[in-house]
């Protein structure tokens, strides 16, 4: 993996910096329809025969196939129970208490699966329905590709009956929205059988799949053909088309949609529309949404992958109507780029609206990657091969996984503005945002520090909720829930944060970032440096007036060697302020304490600053997960935050750092020596590096 992994980072490096991504893309290009008859978008007719030949004679294949099998023969044995009636957005379907997604007992039944409290009613039997229209779609896709692998009628049948009854009542279902509006009142992101345009496209697609997959089977009659193309799929596009949004990923999966159905109908308007449209169009996602490094610009691995999911649907379609789009440099990028981000444990970091998904997750993706580009790079991300696109899109032979520790560079990130540092030996990742762009699934924490460490995440980043769950903004959106600066006890206002220094050397790597639209009139500037085991944090601050300033730190473990602390009723009646739990006021200095982290093994903190300390706990996973945080807190025109974090090994004894604060910084340990001024300047062994921005190799 190690290899493997080196190579595409070294393709990353090659198409990086070079030229932009917005240069690489055409503004339009001519769209072509497809050439043969039906099925012409999840599959051509010749591509049919060889996942037929696939299933029939590849191991690892047959038991995908055989699943999908069953489940269609399930399908035909119970009678379609379709809602005719709206349902509404998955994000209001969360317990009030513990802020977890519920799960149905029946229509009218709703669980928390922590708690057992049962909802019901009102907008979650309306949530119900809105899946239970998904499966019926997801049971339509299912039903048409057993019939790829065994073209039995009734397969086909059940397809037409499912399609057809939504036909017959789509048209009549009114627009509404999320918050309930009817009609003219509903936002144009409302649809009808869902409250979003966005889950509506993902509906559309399977239908026009499933439709063009079974597209010749005898039960269609041209009635039938009739009011499933006008009543169902032209009358989704329509839905779809009230609501343009740009180059959010709402739009990919719009894109997709529109194309899909454009194909199928033989809609050339519809597919140049998908294609071309200047201001919402798949080439004008690809130029606006692309960062440089290859990471969509909504800032969170999650949304990476869901535009880049929609990307695929389009991608697919497009190649089968006879246009390339892979070999767009910004769409191949968008494969390559989430692999720099990994943690040690090839999960990614949760950051902003992320969600800790491995890379093993994605390897859907990785089996279009592989069959399209054909590096052994993807090939190696696709184990293991049990999912529909390694049937009926992957390649018939992939690479074996190799195992191994992935060993990544640190990096400064400049495109998205994240920096990471990493160890030499690849066990230790400390992120560091900065992020330069702003959108609703960027949180306002500008200078917000993740440590992965010892085996886990060790300063936690509060995973995202059900979005329609109050705490979602009164916990997972507030700068307080996350490790940085809270100026008067505000959330930060979104912005843009800055890099000013980046540099690496052999066994050490340090960046530093400014924030100064975070709050008005101050001045957030943080460094870290990272040498094996060790990292120092410099956090500074300045204001135009007197401020209070507080820097939480929110760690996953039991904290030890802390001072006595006097009880407090909370630490403030302010947003998530009041939320922490068991709010106590330190009464001696903090000095240094001990994170258990496991197996003996400890983070061994070191505090520089004289500053009022709280001890409390707060939100981690969810609203019953309590995690221990140490809050910092100083007052006046100016703060300083400086501390020194040692990830120790059992029965290994700390190094004794020390620091001198103002007006430069300057922390030792060993014989490493971090002077944080106007220059950021490491020493290492005697030898000097003065840190320049953008990973400049320094004066
Ligand atoms: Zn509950």
């Amino acid at each position: 993996m190690r290899r493997m992994l080196c190579a595409g980072l070294v393709v990353l490096a090659v198409c990086g910096p070079t030229g932009t991504v917005v240069a690489e893309t055409p503004t339009a290009v001519r769209v072509s329809m497809p050439t043969q008859p039906h099925p012409c978008l999840f599959l051509t007719p010749k591509e049919v025969l060889a996942v037929r030949a696939r299933f029939q004679t590849e191991p690892w294949a047959k038991p995908i196939g055989e699943k999908v099998i069953k489940e269609a023969d399930d399908l035909l044995a119970t009678k379609p129970n379709i809602p005719h009636q709206g349902g509404q957005w998955g994000g209001w379907y969360s317990c009030e208490v513990c802020g977890v997604k519920l799960k149905a007992r029946s229509p009218t039944e709703h669980v928390c699966p922590k708690c057992g409290k049962v909802y019901s009613g009102g907008i979650y039997d309306a949530v119900y329905v809105a899946d239970r229209h998904s499966e019926y779609f997801r049971a339509a896709m299912d039903l048409a590709l057993a019939y790829v692998l065994d073209p039995k009628p009734a397969y086909a049948q059940r397809v037409r009956d499912i399609l057809a009854e939504y036909a017959s009542f789509y048209r009549d279902l009114p627009l509404h929205d999320y918050r309930g509006s009817i009609g003219d009142k509903a936002f144009a992101r409302g649809a009808r059988l869902t409250a979003q345009t966005l889950d509506e496209s993902g509906l559309l697609i399977r239908a026009a799949r499933a439709y063009d997959l079974v597209y010749d089977a005898s039960c269609f009659t041209d009635a039938d053909r009739h009011a499933i193309e006008t009543n169902l799929l032209r009358a989704m596009v329509t839905t779809i088309q009230r609501n343009p949004w740009g180059r959010l990923n709402w739009q990919s999966r719009h894109n997709a949609a529109i194309l899909s159905a454009g194909l199928v109908l033989r809609d050339e308007q519809l597919v140049d529309q998908a294609v071309n449209d200047p201001k919402n169009g798949f080439l004008f996602q690809m130029r606006e949404g692309v960062l440089e490094s290859g990471m969509w610009y909504e800032g969170s691995i999650g949304y990476h992958y869901g535009a880049l999911d929609s990307h695929i649907d389009f991608l697919e379609a497009a190649c089968r109507a006879g246009m390339d789009l892979y070999s767009l440099p910004a769409v191949k990028k968008m494969f390559l780029a989430p692999l720099s981000l990994l943690m040690p444990d090839r999960t990614f970091p949760p950051l902003n609206d992320g969600g800790r998904s491995g890379i093993d997750k994605h390897r859907q993706v990785y089996e279009v990657a592989f069959r399209r580009y054909g590096d052994a790079l993807f090939g190696q991300l696709v184990h293991p091969r049990d999912n529909i696109q390694a049937l009926f899109w992957g390649a018939d032979r992939a690479p074996e996984r190799s195992s191994g520790q992935l060993v990544l560079p640190s990096q400064s990130g400049y495109a998205e503005g994240l920096a990471i540092l990493r160890d030499p030996a690849g066990k230790t990742a400390l992120y560091l945002d900065y992020f330069k762009s702003t959108t609703q699934h960027t949180q306002p924490v500008r200078l917000h520090v993740l440590l992965y460490a010892q085996g886990d995440i060790r300063f936690v980043d509060p995973a995202t909720m059900q979005y329609g769950h109050p705490m979602h903004e009164g916990w997972g959106r507030q700068t307080f829930a996350h490790n940085t600066v809270v100026v008067n006890e505000e959330i930060q206002a979104s912005s843009m944060g800055e890099l000013k220094a980046f540099a690496t050397g052999d066994d050490w790597a340090i960046a530093r970032a400014e924030a100064a639209g975070a709050y008005k009139g101050v001045v957030l500037d943080r460094t870290v440096l990272m040498r094996h085991n060790v990292i120092a944090d410099v956090f500074r601050c300045s204001a135009d007036a007197e401020s209070t300033f507080d820097l939480p730190l929110h760690f996953r473990d039991a904290l030890s060697g802390l001072p006595a602390g006097e009880p407090l009723p909370r630490l403030s009646d302010k947003p998530a302020y009041r939320e922490a739990k068991d709010v106590k006021r330190l009464t001696g200095p903090l000095g240094s304490f001990s994170v258990a982290t496991g197996e003996g093994r400890r983070i061994y903190v070191t505090v520089f600053d004289k500053s009022e300390v709280f001890e409390a706990r707060g939100y981690g996973n969810d609203l019953t997960d309590l995690v221990p945080m140490i809050v910092r807190r100083q007052k006046g025109k100016g703060a300083v935050f400086v501390a020194v974090y040692q990830l120790l090994e059992k029965g290994e004894e700390p190094l004794k750092p020390s620091a001198k604060i103002s007006p430069t910084v300057v922390v030792s340990f060993g014989d490493t020596r971090l002077a944080v001024g106007d220059d950021t300047v490491v020493t290492i062994a005697g030898a000097r590096h003065v840190a320049g921005a953008e990973g400049s190799p320094g004066k």
